[in-house]
């Protein structure tokens, strides 16, 4: 193992030189396949993992749904302490663990630290909750009679998670479920095992000290093989699942068929939208951000831009500008802003997307190679790829699919009605952003005959969200929402109960069945 690998894992108290153990449920263990895990900056393989066999799943499930049963009668601002705790832990390894992000998926080190920190941020959110999830309560039209709507632990929850957010998509999870009363079983991407191990280290040591069974955040590492046993488990009570549109459709029906409940966090395809009154000082770097931050790799990248006609050549060029500003290199380096992709599979689906490209004759305004002088041999690195349409054939593959490397295609329009629509017209409603000074645009771009996203933002990228607000998207993005807002509740079952005090027991709507 490299130095720069060692030394971030051993910070982590994670001892490479033997196989790891990826599975979690009070106790390590796992004696399942091996997933290998790869840096995608160099090709260097991190560790050997072995995930959780057949066995090993079906126990950890059974110590999951036990530490359930106790963790639900512990005292809601209770739970809140414990995750006030994790809280610190988290945030005590915080530089560590970013590295360990940058390492393991590719990103470049302050979006790894910053993907920590949501971990932190969504934990003292859930802090406050632990406090105030509350219940209601209604009007009774019957005398001496009280309607309560009270909200209980659900049971049990998996997390299925993603590659590109290692720890931030847990985090949301788990920072609620926990709140909630609930267990939680964290199934992550194959190809990131490590940042879900160190994460349950930490805690797992929380959990351990405070006397409660560690069962209450398991981690059972591995593939679909792994994944399909626990999303069909009817011991599962909600699924949170975060990946493409192809496995969640397959997750989505499974889960719906033993009627259990979820939350789909899908692949997204989100578009900006330029006006000509936009100040391009502010929409030029955040489109910039929005298509190469990450490599093109967040579910909230900017993948379409629509350009009004009259500022589309100045845009580009600017655009162009800073594109060409941007080189590859360490994403461990403070100054690096370009990292690798995060498989050499994706860099293929990259160059067939570029080949698609030039198929349709649409024009290249930069990148489309993968780099041959990246700073690593073994790395996955691409150039961010601009790409013109002379117009946009609305059903064409390039407008409507998910690709998940950085190539932003842009089209160019004369009405914001018509950019609206070509928003609209694709199957994913993740994010948007409109750039306007005009408030009437505003007002038409969030309201009824706007944009169709689960995030709508102007003179905001689209991506980069915070916790405190709900985070998810509409249509093919599976209408989850996960984080703020509303999102704790489904992380509860909801009970109606009406309480009669009277003497009688009238029937409601004056119903009359004596004799
Ligand atoms: P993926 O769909 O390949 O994998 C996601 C998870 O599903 C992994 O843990 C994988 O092991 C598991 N899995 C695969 N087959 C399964 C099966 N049959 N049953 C159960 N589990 C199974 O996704 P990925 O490549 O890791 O991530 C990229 C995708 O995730 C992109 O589409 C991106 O937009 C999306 N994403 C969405 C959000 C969001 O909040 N909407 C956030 C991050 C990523």
């Amino acid at each position: 193992l490299s130095t720069r690998a060692s030394t971030i894992l051993s910070k982590l108290d994670i001892d490479a030189s033997a196989e790891v153990h990826g599975v979690y449920d009070g106790q390590w263990g796992g004696s399942g396949e091996i997933v290998v895990s790869r840096c995608p900056t160099t090709g260097e393989e991190l560790a050997r993992v072995r995930t959780a066999s057949k066995e090993e799943l079906r126990e950890a499930l059974a110590r999951t749904r036990e530490a359930y049963t106790i963790f639900r009668n512990v005292p809601a601002p209770k739970r809140g302490e414990l995750v006030r705790q994790v809280r610190e832990a988290l945030s005590a390894k915080r530089d560590d663990l970013g590295a360990l992000v940058t390492l393991e998926m590719g990103k470049i080190l302050t979006e790894g630290v910053g993907e920590v920190q949501e971990f932190v941020d969504i934990c003292d959110y859930a802090v406050g909750l632990s406090r105030m999830m509350n219940g209601s309560f209604i009007a009774s039209e019957r005398p001496e009679h009280s309607i309560l709507h009270v909200p209980n632990p659900l049971g049990v929850v998996a997390v299925l998670s993603a590659f590109n957010f290692p720890v931030a998509v847990y985090g949301w999870n788990l920072a609620l479920s926990m709140a909630a009363g609930n267990a939680t079983i964290w199934k992550p991407s194959p190809t990131t095992p490590l940042c879900s191990i160190a994460i349950t280290k930490i805690i797992s040591r929380v959990l351990e000290a405070n006397g409660i069974p560690g069962a209450v955040a398991s981690l059972v590492t591995g593939d679909k093989d792994v994944g399909a046993p626990l999303v069909n488990d009817p011991g599962v009570e909600l699924v949170s699942f975060t990946g493409s549109e192809r496995v969640g459709r397959i997750v989505g029906q499974a889960v719906m068929s033993r009627f259990g409940k979820t939350i789909l966090e899908l692949g997204g395809n989100n578009a900006s939208i330029v006006m000509p009154d936009a100040d391009l000082s502010l929409a030029v770097p955040a489109v910039g951000f929005g298509a190469i931050g990450t490599a093109g790799q967040r579910c909230t990248s900017t993948r379409r831009l629509y350009l009004h006609r009259s500022v589309a050549g100045e845009f580009l060029e600017r655009l162009e500008k800073l594109y060409k500003s941007i080189k590859p290199g360490d994403p461990l380096e403070s100054k690096t802003l370009l990292g690798p992709l995060h498989t050499h599979a994706a860099c293929g689906i990259y160059s067939q997307a570029v080949d698609h490209l030039k198929s349709i004759g649409s024009e290249l305004l930069v990148g489309g190679k993968a780099y041959d002088s990246a700073p690593f041999k073994g790395g996955n690195f691409v150039e961010p790829t601009i790409s013109v349409h002379k117009s946009v054939n609305k059903s064409d593959s390039v407008w409507t699919t998910e690709v998940f490397a950085p190539i932003l295609n842009v089209g160019i329009f004369d009405e914001l009605d018509q950019a609206i629509e070509w928003n609209n017209a694709v199957p994913q409603g993740l994010s948007s952003s409109l750039w306007t000074r005009d408030l009437r645009n505003v007002g038409k771009w969030i309201g009824p005959s706007g944009s169709d996203t689960g995030i709508v933002n102007v003179n905001v990228g689209t991506s980069g969200a915070e916790i405190g607000a709900p985070f998810g998207g509409n249509k093919s993005t599976g209408w989850g929402r996960e984080s703020g807002g509303d999102a704790w509740k489904q992380y509860v079952r909801w009970s109606a109960c009406t309480i009669n005090f009277s003497n009688e027991a009238p029937l409601a709507q004056g119903v009359n069945f004596s004799a």
